[in-house]
């Protein structure tokens, strides 16, 4: 099979449950009612017995015999994307509170969500809201407030803004995207922003809309614009059966070959609802967040930045990201100002005889089978000789010189503070 045949073959597996019941049963009828060409006997084997064991995301598909090309194909994009988000920071101090960030969110989640987290180091988004008003949508977007601020009106504080963002982190090419709990195609000139991007962060930014249907014209453009200066990875997020149809017709083999479908609705395989945002009201959800980012959040209309961070501490963060620290930014110097105070205040290595302690709210400590954990929802974090009594201390104390009053069995002043310090580059203790 081609890679774009396969793909297609992939896409409707996930996406339509009436698609694998039928080439469970009748392979070949199946594939011909989607126009899609080739042999059916190997790949049904492998999909009964895939179906039987619950791999309904069809994880090693491209691993069977006549899938080499989807397997190239695979490969590739998982190279590109890897080195998409190799960042090699050139402060020191952000990239180890980042770090810091990413340790933390991987004591919360399964491993592969937090393989799958990109933790991008800044991200604006263009419009207040969004439009699509999606009932799982984790990050409780409110309804797309209708004065979007012109391109020509926000250039010179945009470009401004993102240079200096990219200059702060210190990245020579800077992925960051225009986007978040926002609908990129909901600004009408998203397209220049875009291009605006590129030339600044050297470039394109990544492109993920739920608004793909809303004007094929402007969709095709806008990949051919994305594609033709380098970045041919971009996602549709299609929120219901009847788009995921829509999208097939619409849209060739060939066409989406690069783009990734994000499939959110029930009937759709591997496609889970996290309780967070407007998820905490739906049923069938599990714990988790889709946050993204490690680094700074900007809302241009709303003149406003965030220093944030994703978790899973939903009752305290219930759109599954922290926000550390938040300002209003009406000219360059309020984003100097800010990036000052973040550097001064947050983005400490290590720490000292004054720093505040305290251990996460996720964090509980438990027993189980004569040794000690912290647990929460998904991590089971086991504790060394004398670790259990400086996290029972934890609670008496204020800061570290607090606590190195205290005898902790077992451990010298410098052990404990030696471990204070790796708990705090792995985001045990609270930041
Ligand atoms: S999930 Fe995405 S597209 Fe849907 S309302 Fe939220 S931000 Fe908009």
């Amino acid at each position: 099979m081609k890679a774009e045949e396969s793909k297609r073959f992939h896409d409707l597996w996930r996406g339509d449950a009436d698609f694998r019941q039928r080439f469970l049963e009748q392979p070949e009828a199946a594939l011909q009612q989607w126009s899609m060409p080739g042999e059916a006997s190997a790949l049904h084997a492998f999909c009964v017995e895939q179906n039987k064991q619950g791999n309904l995301q069809l994880a090693g598909l491209d691993e069977q015999p006549g899938q080499q090309a989807y397997r190239a194909h695979n490969k590739e994009k998982r190279v590109w994307l890897k080195n998409l988000y190799a960042y090699e920071f050139g402060d020191h101090a952000f990239s180890s509170w980042r770090l810091r960030q990413i340790s933390r969110f991987r004591t919360q989640v399964p491993d592969d969500w937090a393989d799958r987290n990109p933790h991008i180091p800044f991200v604006v988004e263009l419009t207040n809201g969004c439009s699509l008003s999606c009932p799982f949508c984790a990050g409780a977007a409110k309804s797309l407030d209708p004065s979007i601020p012109a391109f020509t009106a926000t250039q010179s504080f945009f470009e401004g803004l993102i240079s200096r963002l990219q200059q702060k982190v210190g990245l020579q090419q800077a992925p960051g995207v225009l986007y978040f709990f926002t609908e990129p195609l909901d600004h009408p000139e998203y397209e220049q922003y875009l291009a605006a991007a590129a030339d600044i962060w050297g470039m394109v930014p990544q492109t993920t809309t739920a608004a793909w249907f809303r004007d094929e014209g402007r969709t095709r453009r806008l990949m051919k614009l994305t594609e033709g200066r380098g970045m041919p990875y971009n996602r549709f997020s299609v929120n219901s059966k009847k788009r995921f149809q829509q999208c097939l017709k619409t849209y060739s083999p060939q066409d989406l070959l690069h783009t990734q479908l994000v499939l959110n609705y029930p009937e759709a395989a591997g496609a889970p609802l996290y309780a967070s945002g407007r998820g905490r009201q739906m049923d069938n959800t599990i714990q988790g967040s889709v946050a993204c980012v490690s680094g700074f959040l900007v809302n241009l209309p709303l003149r406003r930045i965030q220093l944030v961070s994703p978790t899973l501490e939903l009752e305290r963060w219930p759109k599954g990201y922290r926000i550390l620290e938040e300002a209003s930014i009406a000219n360059l110097k309020d984003v100097e100002l800010f990036l000052q105070h973040c550097h001064e205040t947050r983005f400490n290595s290590v720490l000292h005889g004054r720093s505040p302690l305290l251990l996460r709210s996720d964090l509980q400590l438990q027993q189980d089978n004569n040794r000690w954990f912290l647990m929460n929802t998904y991590r089971r974090i086991p504790l060394r000789p004398g670790e259990k009594s400086i996290i029972e201390h934890l609670a008496k104390v204020k800061t570290v010189d607090d606590l190195l009053e205290y005898d902790i069995p077992g451990l010298s002043a410098n052990q404990v503070f030696n471990r204070l310090n790796t708990w705090w580059a792995n985001g045990i203790l609270e930041d």
